[in-house]
């Protein structure tokens, strides 16, 4: 448990591109909050593509081990990938969520509101499953009286889907507004998708809840309405959860509300374990150029915080980021400023 702890291991894992640029801004601003947190430690660890080239491994076993065994959280950077397929490489983040055991993917989509105190315009959660669906890649390719016929099988599970919905249930109840909505296509797939919405609809009658959820709102919208709504109406949105590939769209989509990639971070999180990560990838265009946005991974390192149950370090790293977007001096490009990767850094540590 949280009290339990005297020091905080936090595993980095940088990875590839800008990463390396961005996961050592968010160790800087955990450090600067370090009087709400037990004592954090520390452990440098190797993944990703040039891993790859150099090692012939994208994800060496003993950062799996080191994860599993001595840390309690970690960052994770973003990879880069080949342009085209390599023999013997796969995505190290894909095989961490798996060895981990990450069954969830919780995005935050927050505007920043003009004034302090003010309610932004977006501030939604997109809870996304993170573990089947389509994604669990079994794909055929036969040859039929239609020519090629390729086919992929989507699963869904009552497991999964209970805790995914259990997650998001437990999120919504934490928020001010307490409302979920439910992202399915169950007029159309009524088995795989009916499954997903009844099992996430039966969370709060599940032996042992207690009406632990009896204030949690719960709204349905189908997937292609919902993407209509989230652009016409942010604003009906608290948290929304989605089977894998539903989710995936969903939270690209959110992520263009608000503008820059590298303001939105994301949490990987399972029963025992959270990974931060932003929501951007390892961006070869600006690379080594010093000018890498560091608040998506900042605030990645609150959220990673934030589900710890830290919550007023969490809010001091979030509270200083907001701050720095509002005033507006200390920006890079991609949010139309002039800074650096180190001075937005400089900005957020002296909110801090
Ligand atoms: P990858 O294959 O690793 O995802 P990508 O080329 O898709 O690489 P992304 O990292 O996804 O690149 O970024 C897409 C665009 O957004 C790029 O132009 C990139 O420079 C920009 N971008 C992404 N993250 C940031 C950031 N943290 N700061 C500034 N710009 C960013
Ligand atoms: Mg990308």
């Amino acid at each position: 448990s949280t009290s339990a702890r005297q020091s905080l291991k936090i595993g980095l894992i940088p990875a590839d591109g800008i990463g390396k640029e961005v996961i050592p801004a968010a160790k800087a601003a955990i450090i600067a909050v370090g009087s709400d947190i037990p004592k954090p430690e520390f452990i440098d660890l190797v993944a990703g593509w040039e891993c790859f080239t150099r090692t012939g491994v994208a994800l060496p076993e003993e950062t799996v081990e080191i994860l599993k065994n001595e840390c309690d959280c970690a960052l994770f950077g973003s990879v880069s990938s080949p342009s085209r397929k390599v023999v013997g490489y796969s995505s190290p983040i894909v095989a961490l969520r798996k060895k981990l055991d990450l069954y969830a993917n919780i995005r935050p989509v927050t505007s920043v509101a003009a004034q302090s105190g003010q309610k932004p315009a977006v501030d939604l959660v997109v809870v996304r499953e993170n573990t089947e669906c389509l994604y669990v890649k079994e794909e055929t390719l036969t040859v039929g009286e239609n020519g090629k016929e390729a086919r992929a099988t989507r699963l869904i599970t009552e497991r999964a889907s209970r805790r995914i919905g259990q997650m998001a249930f437990e999120l919504a109840k934490s928020r001010p507004r307490k409302h979920l909505t439910i992202i399915h296509k169950s007029n159309v797939l009524s088995v795989t998708d009916g499954l997903f919405r009844e099992t996430v609809r039966a969370v709060p009658s599940l032996p042992g809840v207690d009406g632990k959820y009896s204030d949690v709102t719960i709204a349905e919208q189908l997937v292609d309405s919902a993407v209509y709504r989230l652009f016409r109406e942010p604003e009906i949105f608290d948290v929304m959860v989605a089977p894998n590939l539903y989710g995936d769209i969903i939270s690209d989509a959110a992520a263009a509300l608000v503008g820059s990639l590298g303001l939105i971070p994301s949490v990987n999180a399972g029963d025992n374990f959270v990974m931060g990560e932003p929501v951007h990838g390892s961006a070869p265009d600006i690379e080594g150029k010093g000018i890498a946005n560091p608040l998506a991974s900042i605030r990645s390192a609150a959220l990673m915080l934030r589900r710890l149950d830290y919550t007023k370090a969490a809010d001091r790293i979030d509270n200083a980021v907001d701050q720095v977007i509002r005033e507006g001096r200390y920006l890079t490009p991609d949010l139309k400023g002039k800074s650096t990767t180190s001075e937005v850094l400089e900005a957020v540590l002296s909110k801090i």
